[in-house]
């Protein structure tokens, strides 16, 4: 695995996985672009966790809701009222920081007596964090007593008072920019889901339990984006909001957790690397009656959230539907006056309308890139001596299943037939399959161990008869990415080999 962020921010910069946004006019902070191999790579970790959850499974439905969204909506989700990270500014320069991540970055001995002050200890972080947000008065003077640095200037700040920020991108609709007429850009995708939780059932006749699916962008104005595509503004989200009868919920919400750390496991990030935690009860979001936060253990980071799975018991449906007072709901949620469904399916045993629990596994799939490119990434010695880096990502998930590589790239015949090769073997539907005539086969085997191309084919002259060894006419030479191996195998049998290697 990786031992540092910056090799991987630098492998992806150099071989074309993921640039800065708007990079060209200066970049813009908290954006990213995936370039031609990490649109790739992001498309295989997008449908490998649809195949798991939507196509293998028989309680999940599919949804592409869109990403502009009515204000109501927003609002009795609860995004408009608690939507929020608390914020502090530094007088001095006017550079604004998120609480937590301030103090996070602080050294040991200033995090201390900032934890000190709040009356916690140092070694529960979240509880500190907990603590900060819950009393900003008490937060400032922390801040200012224990001497923290702007990690801007390096120099001690003057804090302002912890203030919230709400993260929500706010947009206008239509030609007229009016008090009514704006909307939000989804800061998660699960509110789709919710607001179509009645189509999806009227529509497929669903009955308990079931789940809906989702894998789109969502966007947080993050007060500090940071750590690469770890923390950004336009992020994407793999969701699950799975509906249960109340009382079937803890049960389910066991069976997800192990569901999702196997499909972890599945892409190459073991259990090994993913703690569980299981958040304490007075760090729990407000609609959440129990999470669990895997936390994989980033080079350079540590360990940080890459997936919540929560329990939100009948908050979501509960918020959304009319005629609240009548369903006998568990949640404590706003009254909604607005909603013109009432969101309700029977329940499996008596038959009678109830609002569902909800299960949500949660996954970002940048943050999923990530952890994916960073347990590949190896750095090898080979037996000569020489290092080589290779990215052992699991074959459905590389950007280029097979280079398909002419030795020589000014010999016709070589590049005819590589050409014919890579056409044939594209057929299959393994994914891209890549003619490679760019330069030496030096180079070409060496960019593809980096950017993780499972098998090299090569078309030599003994391939077309007019090498040293005529039994090798008609076959290529097949280099294994992860053990270096070749092996000879005739065209005719290529197709058949790399399928089942590729499966
Ligand atoms: P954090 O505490 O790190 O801000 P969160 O608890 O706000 O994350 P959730 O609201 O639970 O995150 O979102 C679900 C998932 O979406 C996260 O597990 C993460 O993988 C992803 N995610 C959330 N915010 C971001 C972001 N700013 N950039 C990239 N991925 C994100």
């Amino acid at each position: 695995p990786a031992t540092s962020m910056e090799e991987l921010v630098s492998l992806c910069k150099r071989r074309g996985f993921i640039f800065q946004g708007s990079e060209i006019y200066g970049g813009l902070q908290g954006f990213y672009d995936y370039g031609p191999l990490g649109v790739e790579l992001k498309n295989n970790i997008k449908a490998a966790w649809w195949r798991t959850n939507v196509y293998e499974r028989d309680d999940m439905e599919g949804l592409d809701a869109s990403i502009i969204m009515h204000r109501q909506v927003l609002r009795h989700s609860g995004h408009e009222a608690t939507f929020s990270d608390p914020m502090v500014d530094n007088k001095k320069n006017n550079k604004r920081y998120r609480l937590d991540h301030l103090v996070k970055d602080q050294k040991a001995d200033v995090i201390a007596k900032v934890a000190e002050a709040m009356g916690q200890s140092a070694e529960n972080f979240p509880a500190v964090v907990a603590a900060l947000n819950a009393n900003p008065a008490q937060a400032s003077e922390a801040l200012r007593a224990a001497g923290v640095r702007d990690p801007f200037s390096g120099e001690v700040g003057e804090w302002t008072e912890p203030k919230p920020f709400n993260m929500m991108f706010k947009t206008t609709i239509g030609p007229v920019a009016d008090d009514e007429s704006y909307g939000y850009l989804r800061p998660e995708t699960a509110q789709g889901i919710f607001t179509n939780f009645k189509n999806v059932v009227d529509s497929t006749s669903r009955r308990l339990p079931f789940g809906i699916a989702q894998i789109g962008k969502a966007f947080r104005n993050e007060i500090t984006p940071r750590n690469f595509i770890f923390r950004v503004r336009e992020l994407e989200q793999m969701e699950i909001e799975f509906f249960c009868a109340p009382g079937t919920d803890e049960d389910w919400h066991e069976k997800w957790l192990e569901a999702r750390l196997s499909w972890w496991e599945a892409q190459g990030v073991p259990r090994s690397k993913i703690e569980i935690l299981d958040v304490p009860k007075e760090d729990l979001a407000h609609y959440s009656k129990r999470t669990y936060d895997l936390m994989y253990d980033y080079p350079t980071l540590g360990h940080e959230e890459i997936e919540g799975i929560a329990n939100r018991s009948d908050y979501d449906l509960g918020s959304h539907t009319k005629n609240q007072s009548e369903l006998g709901l568990v949640a404590r949620v706003e009254e909604n006056l607005d909603s013109i469904a009432k969101l309700t399916i029977p329940h499996p045993e008596t038959n009678k309308p109830v609002v569902p629990f909800v299960i949500e596994p949660s996954a970002g799939v940048d943050r999923a890139m990530l952890a994916v490119l960073s347990e590949a990434f190896t750095k090898e010695t080979l037996e000569n001596g020489n290092e080589r880096i290779v990215l052992k990502l699991k074959p459905h998930l590389a950007p280029i299943k097979v280079a398909v590589i002419p030795l020589a790239r000014n010999k016709a015949e070589l590049v005819d037939l590589a050409r014919s090769i890579k056409n044939d073997l594209q057929k299959l539907g393994l994914g891209r399959i890549l003619l490679e005539d760019s330069g030496n086969i030096g180079k070409a085997y060496r960019r593809h161990d980096e950017v993780g191309t499972p098998y090299c084919v090569t078309v030599d002259f003994d391939t077309v008869g007019k090498g040293e060894d005529a039994s090798l006419t008609d076959t290529v030479t097949i280099r294994d990415r992860d053990t270096l191996a070749q092996e000879r195998v005739k065209i005719s049998e290529l197709s058949s080999y790399l399928q089942a290697k590729l499966r």
